[in-house]
């Protein structure tokens, strides 16, 4: 092959040229050997002072395929003395330090990732997903230290399964641009301390947060409380919409020991009337739903519901005082607990009518999280699950060639 075509696909530019490529059409492997100028000066990787090269050590990479030919790069990389730093490895102009492939093979890495799982790409490029996994916690590390969260004053919060049972990583989202700001593991309180603490090292200000949503988790309170002094809270209306399911759910089992035909119509109860099927509705419709401690449930959270669609804080507030009456002397156990723990909340329920801020954008990019998880049938740690979730969410400029 012609040597300064290769030169120019490589896009190598002083002093480095290619010096030899060999070509196996048996083993389809095409190896491409890089060499400097005798006599050329280097920048220290450091304090980029110019010198000599003082020794230097061959390296391989592996580069973009040639049509269907495993390519590898080869080039003895320099050292040198620089006066101020000692003895430095120098930067080659087509891979990063102690990477083994080059930016353009990292740069189809990071392409892929979007469109299949980890493991896919391994056995793609017949590389371990180890080394894949390498390239794309630095890649998410680098767009991370370059955000910018300077204008954050909306966060949502949410917890997302990490592995079996219950092992949690949570979430923080900057509400206004749709953008992942931080990942940790657990849902302890000091998670919402670490993600304070992270917002600092990223140009943000906690005091300048002034709305966050979440759901009733009381270590995301107290950590919300205890670290943005100046934000309000929101519930986030699907999470509390949830406890009044669970309450209606928990009286239809109760009821349905005696009451053989409750069994397997959990989902009727769930859904609204308009969002059952006609098979559903014809269900119902059969049911003796009046005379049901589980219809009356029902109509509770029905009602509970409209709360949502009052006009105004000051309606909503004597609206949800009445729905309160109503629950708490309904007779039903679990309707009245779940109304105690609305009361529990009752400011940060109402909150909704000022902030208007739900968690609906988070659980959109969590179904797109738990999907590439299940794709990848699950990660080996946490880790991996919130690189995965930076790429998917964080919007990050990773800085590469393309
Ligand atoms: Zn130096």
């Amino acid at each position: 092959m012609n040597r300064s075509t290769l030169e120019k696909a490589l896009g190598l530019p002083e002093p480095w040229r290619v010096v030899k490529d060999e070509f196996s059409a048996e083993e389809r492997r095409l190896d491409i050997t890089i060499d400097f100028e005798p006599g050329s000066t280097f920048p220290c990787s450091n304090c980029g002072a110019e010198s000599k090269a003082y020794d230097s050590e061959m390296r391989t990479w592996r580069h973009l395929n040639f049509f269907q030919h495993d390519t590898y790069l080869h080039a003895r990389v320099p050292r040198v003395a620089c006066s101020q730093c000692g003895i430095k490895t120098v930067d080659v102009p087509w891979a990063r330090q102690r990477s083994g492939f080059t930016l353009l093979f990292e740069s189809l890495i990071m392409t892929l990732v979007k469109e299949m799982p980890v493991a896919t790409i391994a056995t793609l490029i017949g590389e371990h997903d180890t080394r894949i996994w390498r390239v794309l916690h630095h890649y998410v590390e680098e767009g991370r230290k370059k955000a910018d969260y300077g204008k954050v004053e909306r966060v949502g919060m949410d917890e997302t399964s990490s592995r079996k049972g219950h092992n949690y990583i949570t979430l923080f989202y900057d509400l206004d641009n749709k953008q992942l700001l931080f990942g940790t593991s657990g849902r302890k309180q000091g998670v919402v301390s670490e993600f304070a603490e992270d917002l600092e090292a990223h140009g943000g200000d906690s005091n300048q947060v002034r709305q966050t949503c979440s759901d009733m988790w009381p270590a995301y309170i107290k950590g919300i409380r205890d670290c943005f002094p100046n934000a309000a809270i929101t519930f986030d209306r699907f999470h509390v919409m949830r406890i009044l399911n669970d309450a209606v759910d928990q009286v239809r089992r109760e009821e349905s020991k005696d009451r053989k035909e409750l069994k397997q119509t959990r989902y009727l109860w769930l859904r609204n009337p308009d969002k059952l099927t006609a098979n559903q509705r014809q269900i119902m419709n059969d049911l003796p739903t009046h005379t049901l401690k589980t219809g009356k449930a029902y109509q509770i959270r029905l009602t509970f519901q409209e709360f949502f669609t009052q006009p105004d804080r000051q309606t909503g507030e004597t609206f949800l005082k009445r729905w309160y009456y109503w629950a708490t002397h309904s007779r039903l156990d679990p309707i009245i607990s779940a109304a105690k723990t609305i009361k529990e909340h009752w400011e940060g329920i109402l909150n909704w009518f000022d902030s208007h801020i739900s968690t609906g954008i988070l659980e959109g990019f969590n179904s797109l999280i738990q999907a590439a998880k299940a794709r990848a049938r699950g990660y080996r740690t946490n880790r991996n699950l919130i690189t995965m979730a930076y790429l998917i969410a964080g919007n990050l400029n990773y800085g590469l060639p393309t």
